[in-house]
């Protein structure tokens, strides 16, 4: 079986929309569609066939309905968030896999930024799609959910292989790599990728996929206990979730 290749659709301001296809077996499914027109670009003349939601956010369901009525896709999503998901057909939950042709996605439960957020995780193809809840060195905003919601969202996704490949909803790279570097100004493997992404951002190319072994060298979400974070809060001896919960509160208003 052919690994599924995914391609970035950029929507919006800064939102990603990712073609998730494996031609072989006939399926195409967009991950998060913002708004239909780029989607149909990226598609040319292929045929969508699902489309995958993480979170109910206008900016991630707001292709749904004119894509579903244009290629009769199924539209994929949180069972829990049955209601805000637009033109919703399947709901799935962490109770059963999503099978995507002969691809298993996983599906975890990942609450915080909304109280339904998922991630739909492909073990065997290595890839998985966070949404708003994990970003390339940040995390989403505390919508419906505590600080620990979302340490216990993060330490399920920090339990990924880390080669895992990581698809993100936003462009944020750069500035949540400022935020991080306020947290630990001498940390060489965060010094090393700010240069690369601001680098990549000059020559206006996209900061994904990251991946797991990343995300946890650089991330500061991740890292509550890094010594230089402590320092930099100031709790040195605080639980990770009050150091988590310091870190968003900080970067709610930088
Ligand atoms: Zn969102």
């Amino acid at each position: 079986m052919a690994k599924l290749s995914v391609q970035l659709v950029p929507c919006l301001k800064d939102n990603y929309a990712y073609l998730v296809t494996d031609a072989g077996q006939g399926v195409y499914a967009v991950v998060d569609p913002s708004e239909p027109e780029p989607v149909i670009k990226a598609l040319g003349e292929r045929k969508l066939t699902h489309i995958l939601n993480t979170h109910h956010h206008f900016d991630h369901t707001g292709g749904n309905i004119a894509l579903k009525e244009k290629y009769g896709a199924v539209v994929v999503g949180p069972e829990k968030d049955r209601e805000r998901i637009p033109g919703i057909d399947v709901g799935v939950s962490e109770d059963a896999p999503w099978m995507f042709g002969k691809h298993t996605a996983h599906i975890l439960e990942i609450p915080a930024h909304t109280k339904a957020h998922i991630a739909f995780y492909f073990p065997e193809d290595g890839v998985v799609f966070t949404g708003d809840t994990l970003f390339a060195m940040g995390c989403g905003r505390l919508f419906e959910g505590t600080p620990q919601m979302m340490w216990n969202s993060l330490s399920k996704l920090m339990a990924l292989p880390d080669e895992t490949r990581v698809y993100c909803g936003h462009e944020y790279t750069f500035n949540n790599g400022r935020f991080a570097l306020t947290l630990e100004p001498t940390n060489n493997a965060l010094l090393t990728r700010m240069a690369d992404v601001e680098a990549k951002r000059a020559r206006n190319e996209a900061t994904m996929p990251t991946n797991m072994a990343l995300e946890k060298l650089t991330n500061p979400f991740l890292r509550p206990n890094s010594p230089d974070i402590r320092r930099s809060t100031g709790l040195l001896e605080a639980s990770d979730v009050d150091v988590f919960a310091e870190m968003r509160r900080r970067k709610d208003m930088f």
